[in-house]
């Protein structure tokens, strides 16, 4: 399976972008510099909702 590996711009870790995925497509077209992994995603996703509510 091909994979780019791709810097998190919030944890600063090297995380891996595997062939069929949105940030795949986005890293390959270089349509979006900035990425950041499934767990940091995750994390933003949560405190936003949370923001949200508030
Ligand atoms: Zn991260």
């Amino acid at each position: 399976m091909n994979y780019y590996e791709a810097l998190c711009y919030n944890c600063k870790k090297i995380f891996r972008v595997y062939e069929g995925s949105l940030t795949y497509k986005q890293f390959k077209e270089r349509s979006n510099r900035i990425f950041c992994c499934e767990d940091c995603s995750h994390k933003i996703r949560m405190d936003a909702i949370k923001n949200f509510f508030r």
